[in-house]
């Protein structure tokens, strides 16, 4: 595939000033167009097909040239782990933006066809990230499993070294006094932290992930069972970067029949939405193809998805200024908008003042 250089092209024809603004109130740079997933309820939109990408020479370029105090991820309706262009992989790139960027890029993945072992062996074998001494987080914050890659992450599981049926410990009993988190539904609970001391009628079977032990009874572990870890992890993990682990959205447990993911967003579900998007922020985002104004808004027929890109021009400059609401911690997408978070894009402003100031008197100023 040939890039198409349009994003760079593009931001030529904006000014210093206008790119400044640009940069600032960007949330996320699309590095390819499409995603390779291809899920027919994609909450964001992404067409099922890659068909350009900015090339590694354009994203330096671009993260020299500005700062990004609110840039999160190297990715919207697309998918990070589908870079790999011109010699360089999404590791690579990854590499290349956290050290322009001195900050790590967040990484949400549903794992690409090929990319299985890349993923498997970040949740088996830890995953901390540090740049410059300080703990990042996990290298891949989030993964989405979902019924449509689940056996091939499951397969690849399976033919892993350390993590193949003949592989795993298996005992009648475990003396050892680590932790181990049996998952098992026909036994103990995900929740029930073991220590064996005694030893059991089953066979129970262990492998090591991270810095623990995980067991089944009665049967070989599976990926299911990994997943049932990293779920423990993330509800007792405190609120410390260094205890974080990478979140497991579980769709393949929680989706409904016809849907792949839990929410119902897009034209297929266009009579019937979910009440938030996934999206959560107003902001920028730069793709393959341009700079674009995001808005979160309640998904609606018109908008099923709850936002729209639109494209930010050199002669009509409008800039949504960066927002997020924290659906972590609660605030749900109504009291964000109640605030007055609604309809952020204004008159065009080109304004030498300080972020700060120009973003407050944007937001006090150019609702519509
Ligand atoms: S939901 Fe995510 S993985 Fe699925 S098509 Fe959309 S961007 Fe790709």
């Amino acid at each position: 595939m040939n890039p198409s250089h349009t994003l760079i092209e593009k931001l030529s024809k904006f000014t210093e000033k206008q790119r400044k603004i640009i940069y600032e109130n960007t949330f996320s740079i699309q590095l390819t167009k499409g995603c390779s997933i291809a899920c027919f309820d994609c909450g964001a939109g992404a067409k099922p097909k890659l068909s350009d990408y900015i090339t590694p020479d354009e994203l330096t370029e671009i993260l020299t040239e500005g700062k990004f105090p609110h840039l999160n991820g190297l990715y919207h309706a697309s998918d990070p782990l589908d870079y790999d262009f011109e010699g360089t992989d999404y590791l690579e790139i990854h590499k290349i933006a956290s050290k322009i960027l001195q900050s790590k890029p967040y990484i949400a993945t549903a794992v690409p066809k090929g990319k299985e072992e890349f993923v498997l062996k970040y949740l088996l074998h830890g995953n901390y990230e540090k740049i410059n001494g300080w703990v990042q987080g996990p290298f891949i914050n989030r993964v989405s499993v979902m019924k449509t890659n689940y056996n091939r992450i499951q397969k690849t599981f399976e033919q892993m070294e350390g993590y193949k049926e003949e592989d795993q410990i298996q005992t009648k009993n475990w003396k050892k006094n680590d932790e181990i988190i049996i998952t098992n539904e026909k036994s103990l609970k995900a929740e029930t932290i073991y220590s064996f001391n005694e030893g059991t009628d089953e066979n129970l079977f262990i492998v090591p992930v991270w810095s623990h032990y995980v067991a089944s009874i009665g049967k070989p572990v599976d990926f299911k069972d990994v997943m049932e870890y990293y779920k423990y992890r993330q509800k007792n993990s405190g609120h410390y970067l260094s205890n974080t682990p990478t979140e497991i959205a579980d769709h393949y447990s929680d989706s409904k029949p016809g849907q792949i993911h839990n929410k119902k967003l897009g034209e297929k579900f266009k009579d019937d939405l979910s009440d938030e998007g996934i999206g959560c922020a107003h902001g920028v985002i730069l793709t393959p193809k341009g700079a674009y104004n995001i808005q979160t808004q309640r998904p609606t027929p018109d908008n099923p998805l709850g936002w729209k890109p639109e494209e930010i021009t050199p002669n009509n400059f409008k800039v949504t200024p960066y927002k997020f609401y924290q659906k972590i911690h609660g605030e749900k997408l109504e009291g964000f908008l109640k605030k007055g978070n609604h309809r952020l894009t204004g008159e065009s402003f080109i304004k030498d003042v300080l972020t700060k100031i120009r973003l407050k008197t944007f937001d006090d100023i150019l609702y519509s």
